[in-house]
């Protein structure tokens, strides 16, 4: 039995760490790339509802072909499991994204948000992000081959209904990797500043900018430190966003509604 492994991400079709999954997962089945035309990072989970969406066959480096969307990444996930792909597929992962996609940063990603796609659909997922790329370090092959035994672990042991795994891998070698933590999401205080500036008419224009984010309350299972610490970070994380510790206090207030 063939297993079909759609791969995507939010850096484009031509990102090298898409060809770097693809490398990667070609060993374990049959590797389907549908991926957005151009980079749409920080899209978090938008889906294209107001335009029609393009898909062209577009050749991928020497080995591989793939699917380019004119969309986001929640939309090529959605458009190739209804319609592009021939078979439902047993695994999706994005990535390779170049930088963390850890803490908070889950919700505005990309990279996370296509896995998450794909769990909605109830189909297991992998996100893939690699803290710092340097292009002459080849480190996207190192965190293929990490992602590519998380994925053989997923298939032989599957994943709860609408659960992904977010991995956050380190720069380097793997020896030079401390290991691997089980984490949960870290909670990020943004120190947000926007560069206010005029254009040509004379009219303020605003960019997002500023530093570094800070960990609140910062522990050593939190996906954030212990990347920063030099160690490969899964995170199982869920689509369901409700508050079951709060809705437990919140059914105090039904006798005020
Ligand atoms: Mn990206």
């Amino acid at each position: 039995m063939t297993v079909d492994i759609l791969l995507t991400n939010d850096d484009g079709i031509h990102a090298p760490g898409l060809k770097a999954l693809a490398d990667a997962f070609a060993v374990l089945g049959t590797v389907h790339v549908v991926a957005p035309d151009s980079e749409r990072s920080a899209f978090g989970h938008a889906i294209t509802t107001a335009h029609p969406l393009r898909a062209a066959e577009t050749r991928i480096g020497q080995k591989f072909s793939g699917i380019a969307v004119s969309g986001t990444p929640a939309d090529c996930v959605k458009l190739a499991v209804n319609t592009l792909l021939p078979n439902r597929p047993s695994l999706v992962v994005a990535g390779i994204n170049p930088g963390p996609n850890t803490g908070t940063n889950v919700l505005y990603s990309g990279t996370v948000s296509a896995a998450r796609e794909a769990t909605i659909f109830g189909i297991p997922a992998l996100a893939v992000s690699l803290r710092k790329y340097d292009p002459a370090e080849k480190d996207f092959a190192v965190s293929g081959e990490i992602a590519r035994h998380w994925a053989e672990m997923i298939l032989e042991r599957g994943l709860p209904a609408g659960v992904l795994l977010n991995l956050n891998i380190p720069a380097g070698t793997r020896e030079g990797m401390k290991g691997t933590r089980l984490t949960r999401l870290a909670r990020y205080r943004y120190h947000d500043r926007y560069d206010i500036r005029k254009d040509p008419r004379g009219r303020n224009y605003y960019w997002l900018t500023g530093e570094d984010a800070e960990v609140l309350s910062p522990a050593p299972d939190m996906d954030a430190v212990a990347l920063d610490n030099g160690y490969v970070s899964v995170t199982p994380l869920s689509y369901d966003l409700t508050c079951e510790g709060f809705l437990t206090e919140l059914k105090a207030w039904e006798k005020f509604v």
